[in-house]
């Protein structure tokens, strides 16, 4: 029995599922976890020895590649200052400043513990601020798992078993309106249903919790005409974009001014870390400024600032690292596309992510990539972790390129998926 199987086996005894977070578990491709150990580079390495190209990198926040060492340092000098005070210290002053000095829609923020807590907030600063109940989402993004946000929700409910989550009540989910992703005439028809009640549009500026899904030209901008015609707030939830498609994320990339914007993951360099921010007259409506309540024990945590204030500043200072990237991701994701033409695939992409959708149909929203054929992925997934090769363990994820892998890990993964593809219709039973 490996090590990882042994470790399984005890974890569901005493973890559900025996995981901290449903994707982990492999389920999406009807296999038992790997358990990792170590991670360097753009190489991460199981306890049972195996090391391989990882393509997940924490789900985003190692763009720079795991175990940077100017991130170490700066993570383990804050460490020997303190773990953490529950009060107010430099970092998060320096961490604001970075934040609101590279993101020009941000004229203040809070920090958070993840990605969830900074939507949950910043959906409740904008019902504060417009003095409404109901959000609009889009099926298939995700947002974290509060409870108004688990409808339709994409990631590891649509690969799993539990298509909408048990345990959130009706009426949570009711002032929650799902909209098609690409789809303004779906964003009108709910605006004129709920006249005056929406507080907030929240959307992944690119999707990339249903795989990686591009918003089409004039999407984004209608958003923005639609919300501000309504007297509603524009929330783009940048916690994957946000620091990946470069210094001023997708709002920066298409030219789209949110209200409010959510951050997290490349934020905190793989420390628990979420930012909420945006206008200056909604921010200031937050405790104790103002009547939204929102608090955090470990909020602005000081080894956590210094490992993403570490990160954000190198990605600033070091402009190449974009273009890098970029052209990494371009040699992967056409070398995909390529590679699977003629085997009823499509590859979406931008920048450094992507995803290789196991349908041949275009994928522009949750309709068009949950016909993607989820046994053909978890095949795949299984022959390339065999090769050494590390992504999502399930189809509808992104593929994320970091600034530490290079063209010799590109040209192993493109053989890797070739061999696949040449013998895929043999292998199957
Ligand atoms: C990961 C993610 C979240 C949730 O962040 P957590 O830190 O996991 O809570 C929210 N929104 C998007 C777009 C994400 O990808």
């Amino acid at each position: 029995m490996t090590r990882s199987a042994a470790l399984f086996a005890e974890a569901k005894t005493l973890i559900p599922g025996g995981v901290n977070s449903p994707v982990r578990s492999f389920r999406a491709v009807n296999r038992e976890p790997v358990f990792m150990a170590s991670a360097n580079g753009a190489y991460i390495s199981d306890v049972d020895g195996n090391t391989y190209i990882d393509y997940v990198g924490s789900w985003g926040p190692m763009i720079l590649g795991h175990n940077h060492p100017e991130i170490r340092e700066a993570l383990i000098s804050a460490a020997g200052k303190g773990l953490s005070f529950g009060a107010a210290a430099e970092g998060e002053v320096a961490m604001a400043r970075l934040l609101t000095g590279l993101v020009p829609s941000l004229d203040m923020v809070r920090m958070v513990n993840s990605g969830t807590e900074a939507a949950m907030s910043a959906l409740r600063a904008a019902r504060g601020f417009t003095g409404r109940d109901k959000i609009m989402k889009f099926a298939g993004c995700y947002h974290g798992h509060s409870d108004g946000l688990l409808v339709k929700a994409g990631s590891g409910l649509l690969s799993g078993s539990a298509p909408d989550s048990a345990g959130v009540s009706k009426a949570a989910a009711s002032d929650t309106l799902v909209a098609g992703y690409n789809d303004l005439s779906s964003v009108e028809r709910l605006f004129t249903q709920h006249q005056g009640q929406i507080a907030a549009v929240i959307v992944e500026p690119v999707a990339a919790n249903m795989g990686v899904v591009l918003p089409e030209a004039g999407f984004l901008e209608g958003l923005r005409e639609i919300c501000r015609r309504e007297g509603s707030l524009l929330i783009f939830d940048e916690v994957i974009t946000g620091f990946r498609l470069g210094l001023s994320g997708a709002q920066g990339l298409y030219g789209v001014t949110p209200d409010l914007s959510v951050f997290g993951k490349i934020i905190g360099a793989g420390m628990p870390v979420g930012a909420y921010g945006g206008r200056r007259d909604v921010m200031e409506l937050v405790s104790p400024s103002g009547p939204v309540y929102q608090a955090g024990t470990l909020s602005g945590n000081p080894v956590a600032m210094a490992a993403g204030i570490c990160q954000l500043t190198y990605l600033r200072d070091n402009p190449q690292v974009y273009t890098a990237l970029n052209a990494l991701g371009t040699a992967l994701f056409t070398g995909l596309a390529e590679i699977a033409q003629n085997a009823g695939c499509t590859v979406n992409s931008i920048g450094s992510i992507g995803s290789l959708f196991f349908t041949d149909a275009p994928v522009k929203d949750y309709a068009s990539a949950v016909r993607a054929d989820t046994k053909r992925y978890a095949a795949y997934f299984a022959a390339l972790l065999e090769q050494g090769v590390y992504q999502a363990p399930a189809q509808f994820e992104a593929l994320f390129v970091s600034y530490a892998h290079g063209e010799a890990e590109i040209t192993k993964t493109l053989d890797a998926a070739r061999s696949f593809f040449a013998t895929e219709g043999r292998r199957t039973a």
